[in-house]
């Protein structure tokens, strides 16, 4: 079983990429019957946005990704907030300054930007240059001991760490600096002047404490990972796995922002994407199976899962989404129950609101409205998207028809009177397998034979429906309901 982890910084709100991250972390633990953990890492109090935090938990919910350790649900491993775990990591870096794996550094950051200045403009990597690591342990305790400003460094290896990642492969950074090629690298700060742990400190520590056994995470922490790496072997741990997926671009190439629909997943939910949709058109995203179908449920997702990530970054466009959408509609349809009334609510919402696009729907539905609405989506759902779109491409569900304007000008006479026979039914035996008899018996009655049974689809249907196309024509009438259809056909 897997244990991963969603460590998301509160800088900023949960957006498509962030979101698949989440969910393959989620999904590698549910495959596997292991435990999703969320954390928050918020280190950077001064890029922390105050309701980052809640709306972060709010779309996970949405998204239907529960984690089974972290904030508000508690674990054994926490708290699962960074900023209430300064302690633990001071302590780490104690740890290490005892071992000999870590020193203090003293240099100011006035000398720290002069001497990368300095190296940059002769070509040499900008690292720090170790003055510090050569400090006499008395001298240096005596300083801390003094009060002086210092921060904790690692003492990283001369050889450059590599590990093998699940998606990469075997990782071995060569580091180019204009036409310097070093394998060595910087000794990364643990802990800041103000006694707070950097990034990799808390990420690092917290992940081998709360026993993390797989990290799947964006490319952009791959340049990361072998100082993670040296880490994990200076307090002597095993790091976990690391799975690393590309980055999401536009069709440029260039990464997803704000510009270009990386917005936060609020837009998705302005538009109604369901959570199921956002999933499985997330879960695409640089992932393969070997399913037949592309559509997927959360469940489903969770089934198929595997670490068969591509490599390399992964480019977006937003047609899939649209169709997963109209197919989860149809899933949605045929299961019934509450996710098809969430349709149907939304739907009835927007009708009825003040300024619903059919306000003469009255007219039309002399019920309540959200038992038709409900029969409209089950026979339209393979085209649904969103509320508005529904209501506009079945409008004539919602608005009086007025017969002068859709009939055809040109209908040979014994069309409607044809029609007529529809009055037979009765309002009791209103129900689709009569309808589709009577229809069938008006059709094959004419005399023309073929030909003219075009004409009279095509009668009624303008005259049910204003369109030249649609749905079943039976299940308009049945949907309309006797008398509307009746009226629409001018038959009194
Ligand atoms: N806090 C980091 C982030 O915001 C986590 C990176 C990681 O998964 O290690 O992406």
């Amino acid at each position: 079983p897997a244990r991963t982890r969603f460590a998301p910084s509160p800088t900023g709100y949960l957006h498509l990429g962030s979101l698949r991250t989440a969910l393959f972390n989620y999904l590698l633990a549910k495959r596997t019957g292991g435990q999703f953990l969320l954390r928050i890492e918020d280190t950077d109090q001064k890029r922390t946005i105050p309701d980052a935090e809640q709306r972060l938990f709010q779309d996970l919910q949405w998204a239907g990704l529960e984690w089974d350790e972290g904030p508000e649900v508690g674990g054994p491993y926490g708290p699962y907030k960074q900023s209430e775990r300064s302690t633990i990591y001071k302590e780490h870096a104690q740890k290490l300054l005892d071992s000999g794996n870590a020193y203090r550094c003293f240099c100011s950051a006035e000398r720290l930007n002069n001497l990368a200045e300095h190296r940059h403009k002769l070509g040499l990597a900008t690292d720090y240059d170790r003055t510090c690591a050569s400090t006499p342990e008395e001298e240096s305790e005596d300083r801390a001991h003094k009060g002086e400003s210092h921060t904790i460094r690692l003492k990283v290896p001369d050889q450059y760490p590599t590990y093998k990642d699940l998606i990469y492969g075997t990782f071995r950074p060569l580091k180019k600096r204009g036409h310097v090629t070093e394998t060595s690298f910087e000794d990364p700060i643990l802990l800041k002047s103000d006694g707070l742990p950097t990034y990799h400190l808390a990420n690092v520590v917290d992940d081998h404490l709360m026993k993390i056994t797989h990290v799947i995470r964006g490319s952009e922490w791959m340049p990361s990972t072998p100082k993670h790496i040296a880490m994990y072997s200076a307090f002597g741990w095993t790091a976990p796995e690391f799975a690393h997926v590309g980055l999401l671009v536009d069709e440029k190439g260039n990464k997803l922002s704000k510009r270009n629909f990386d917005t936060d997943i609020t837009a998705f939910k302005e538009m109604e994407i369901f959570p199921e949709t956002l999933t499985n058109f997330a879960a695409l995203l640089g992932w393969s199976h070997k399913e037949k179908s592309d559509v997927m449920d959360l469940a489903a997702l969770i089934q198929n899962f595997s670490l068969k990530f591509t490599k390399g970054n992964t480019t977006v466009t937003f047609g899939k989404m649209h169709f997963l959408q109209r197919k989860h509609a149809l899933l949605r349809a045929q299961a019934g129950g509450p996710k098809l009334d969430e349709i149907t609510d939304n739907v009835a919402r927007l009708l009825t609101s003040p300024d619903s696009p059919y306000p003469d729907w009255r007219k039309v539905v002399h019920s309540s409205p959200e038992p038709y609405i409900t029969q409209i989506i089950r026979v339209d759902a393979e085209n649904y998207t969103n509320a508005n779109e529904f209501l506009y491409r079945n409008a004539f569900f919602f608005t009086p028809l007025r017969r002068s304007l859709s009939t055809p000008s040109t209908t040979p006479e014994d069309i409607p009177k044809r029609a007529h026979m529809l009055a037979d039914i009765s309002k009791e035996d209103w129900q689709k397998e009569n309808l589709m008899q009577k229809v069938h018996e008006i059709i094959d009655g004419r005399e023309q034979g073929k030909e003219g049974s075009k004409d009279v689809y095509h009668y009624m249907r303008m005259a049910l429906t204003g369109q030249e196309k649609g749905m079943r024509i039976y299940d308009v009438m049945l949907i309309l309901g006797r008398r509307e259809t009746l009226a629409r056909l001018g038959v009194d």
